[in-house]
């Protein structure tokens, strides 16, 4: 039996259910919340737990917060959220971007070995003082591909996931393929890419491009709905193309979306929210009758968010 560390403590992999791989309760900066409290929607917790109630009453058992330190993870507002709300909650450590040029590089002088330690660190003894552990490692590199700082980050994961076992998420540029160059990276590290999943692939319609990640053994995020630039049913259409193609229990379909965040002035939540109202029910609403219409059956939409979850967390 394989277990996975949610905010609450282990869970069996058997008991992850529908598993939403990318969200973020909240997005900002360290200590936003504490420090900067007026940026974000009133009562901030209050209501990220009525979204998570709702997600939990639409059939969503586990949801994975990609929030690392710099993007601001508050773990215990997370670990409030996930208690309140009966969602089960994984989180992360690693980093997002660009590692800070006082840590690493010719200023800060530190190593990835010694990175990794930290991230170790948490995965094994836990957050802060709090003891929780995260279920997941990431990096991230974006447009003009990885940089030094990220290059630092990226083979601090590798080296962490080489030490426990964790699987690793990576956020990455789909336009511009920059996933070729951090899964080379990862293999130089020496990690057997079925342990890697990468994300926001669905930011690109490029099939050929995308069959080659997968094939190379990796897990793929499809994971920013309804997104923006590529539309909703492209999107699903790409997804479509990858379930024909043979590969639905290696995909990960999530929103990226936020479910607390900074609302700028003058604007009401229902604004902000326009583009989404489902929030973390947009797939199992609008995407599955999307690929229902596309002639996907049944059996195939019911596996999604489930079975490539579960085979991601035991490593198959
Ligand atoms: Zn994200």
């Amino acid at each position: 039996m394989t277990k996975v560390n949610t905010v609450l403590g282990p869970i069996s992999t058997k008991n992850l259910g529908f598993t939403l791989m990318h969200e973020h309760l909240i997005v900002g900066f360290p200590n936003a919340i504490k420090e900067f409290p007026e940026l974000f929607v009133p009562n901030v917790l209050e209501y990220v737990v009525a979204g998570l109630k709702r997600t939990k009453a639409g059939g969503v058992d586990t949801v994975v917060d990609m929030t690392t330190l710099d993007l601001g993870r508050d773990i215990n507002f997370i670990k409030e959220a996930s208690k309140r709300s009966g969602v089960n909650i994984i989180v992360c450590t690693g980093w997002w971007l660009d590692v800070p040029r006082f840590i690493s590089g010719p200023v800060g002088g530190v190593t990835a070995a010694q990175m990794a330690e930290s991230f170790v660190r948490e995965l094994e003894k836990g957050i802060g003082d709090t003891g929780i552990k995260p279920g997941v490692l990431k990096s991230a590199s974006d447009v003009g591909g990885v940089t030094p700082p990220q290059e630092m980050g990226l083979r601090a994961v590798a080296k962490a996931h080489l030490k426990t076992g964790v699987p690793i998420v990576i956020h990455s540029y789909h336009p511009g393929q920059v996933a070729r160059q951090q899964l080379a990276i990862l293999k130089d590290e020496g990690v057997n890419l079925k342990y890697v999943k990468v994300d926001h692939s669905n930011d690109t319609t490029d099939i050929e491009y995308l069959a080659w990640i997968l094939e190379q053994g990796c897990y793929m995020g499809l994971d920013r709905y309804p997104g923006r630039m590529t539309s909703s049913m492209a999107r699903t259409r790409t997804m479509k193309a990858l379930i024909d193609a043979g590969y639905i229990d290696k995909l990960c379909p999530s929103h990226d979306c936020s479910m607390g965040y900074i609302l700028p002035v003058g604007k009401t939540t229902e604004e902000y929210e326009v583009n989404n109202p489902h929030r973390y029910l947009y797939i199992k609403r609008v995407v599955f009758k999307q690929l229902k219409e596309m002639g996907v059956p049944a059996a195939k939409i019911n596996r999604l968010c489930v079975t490539g979850p579960r085979n991601f967390f035991e490593g198959k």
